[in-house]
């Protein structure tokens, strides 16, 4: 064996630089029949030509090989060919090994990096990564989920459309923009998407329209996460309106303002209680603000479905005309969305899968600064795959003990990338590594 470890090749020559190995050698096998004709016993050598392939970096240090390749000139067809080389990749001056190697590093690390360890072109190591993408989009069949969920995550300074298995909690899909077109072609091309029971949205025309398109048989429900935002958003702009007219001195003893008026009332100590009505007598709009979001917070504790529409009724003729247009996103999207929003009496969506992909879309606006969204959406797919991770160092190998046979294969169905895996990822601080 030579230092290539790749059987067939007579390797002449080994030189060490800084950061490099040049490594001189020939490949002995030689064709019998012309390449280009096919006609046997008719070649004979016509001169060697050295040619550079890139292969797998050695002791850290990148490798170029140094080819010295026979040409051969065909008796029959007069044409000249040169020695076939099965180890290497033509299109890109580098052994197969390499490229394969490439792939594989390029889901994990920058780019950049890669190229700098292998010596292979920054450009051809994101095509490499593009083809590896493909491949495993080929390979990994994700399972349509029950209940979808299309939500927006911010990725690469734009609203990104996240797709989602609520009831296992996985990622199963990131597409590159938001509208109609771009979420109707992908929900058309869902393998049996008639499976599809439910689909939780945030309040996006856009999703709704795609969805009442492609997937007619699918309820739609708004999470109550986004409407509830709505009512907390609501009061926070009253809450700003009341300190815009404060003066300094006022300001202050409106300390931790955030955090008691965002809180549900039962969340607070007894001291934070006792601040909260202490404002709700000075200032009676943000007091009644902060009561409007409360009492909207609770219809969604109401178990009956009736009820509940009444007693939003209710809050909407409660809400005094000087706060209206704090609450008219709420009470418009109220209107807009009403039987999706309804619908979540029918369908309750956990607030374990809310609050997770909460989450999870905050972490992801963290991630990946200087990368594509292909990138990205690459990495978060297919990063966590054992075909992408090398498993642990191979004590078996190590202390030269027989392989034990594999065991069967389990069929295991794949729901996509757990949100668990993923801030996984991420908290081991992936995001300064990518
Ligand atoms: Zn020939």
């Amino acid at each position: 064996m030579n230092i290539l470890n790749l059987p067939d090749w007579d390797v002449y020559e080994i030189k060490e630089g800084e950061y490099d190995y040049v490594i001189t050698a020939r490949y002995i096998p030689e064709p019998v029949a012309c390449i280009r004709c096919g006609v046997m016993g008719q070649l004979y050598r016509h001169g060697v030509k050295k040619q550079r392939f890139m292969d797998l970096p050695i002791h850290g240090k990148r490798a170029g090989i140094m080819v010295n390749r026979q040409r051969y000139h065909c008796r029959a067809c007069h044409q000249t060919s040169f020695q076939p080389l099965p180890d290497m990749e033509k299109n890109h001056a580098a052994t197969k090994r390499l490229i394969e190697f490439i792939g594989r590093e390029s889901m994990k690390r920058t780019f950049v990096s890669v190229a700098d360890d292998t010596g292979i072109h920054e450009r051809t190591v994101r095509r490499l990564f593009m083809a590896t993408v493909k491949r495993l989009e080929a390979e990994n069949y994700i399972e349509t989920p029950v209940w979808l969920g299309i939500d927006e995550v911010h990725l690469v300074k734009r609203a990104r459309c996240i797709l989602t298995n609520v009831q296992q909690r996985t990622v199963i899909d990131l597409l590159a923009s938001r509208t109609k077109d771009v979420v109707s072609r992908y929900l058309y091309k869902l393998p049996n998407k008639d499976k599809i029971e439910l689909v939780t949205m945030d309040m996006w025309q856009p999703y709704r329209d795609a969805v009442k398109d492609i997937l007619p048989q699918a309820a739609i429900v708004i999470d109550k996460f986004h409407v509830v935002r709505l009512a907390i958003q609501g009061m926070d702009t009253v809450r700003k309106q009341t300190r815009s007219h404060l003066t300094a001195r006022q300001v202050r003893t409106l300390k931790r303002d955030r955090y008691i008026l965002f809180h549900r009332k039962n969340e607070l100590d007894e001291k934070d209680k006792f601040i909260l009505a202490t404002w709700i007598g000075q200032f009676p709009s943000l007091g009644k603000a902060y009561q409007l979001k409360e009492e909207f917070c609770d219809l969604w504790l109401i178990k009956d479905k009736q009820e509940a529409q009444e007693r939003y009724l209710k809050w909407m003729m409660d809400v005094p005309t000087e706060l209206e247009p704090a609450f008219q996103p709420l009470i418009s999207a109220m209107t807009n969305w009403k039987p999706e929003i309804l619908s979540y009496w029918d369908y309750p969506v956990t607030n374990a899968y809310t609050e997770a992909l909460a989450g999870l879309v905050k972490l992801a606006n963290r991630i990946g600064r200087g990368y594509s969204f292909q990138a990205i959406r690459a990495k978060i797919l297919y990063s966590g795959l054992p075909t992408v991770h090398k498993p642990v160092f191979n004590r078996v190998l190590e202390e030269r003990l027989p392989f034990r046979p594999m065991a069967a294969i389990p069929e295991v169905k794949n729901y996509g990338i757990p949100f668990s895996t993923l801030y996984e990822l991420w908290e081991k601080g992936m995001d300064c590594e990518w």
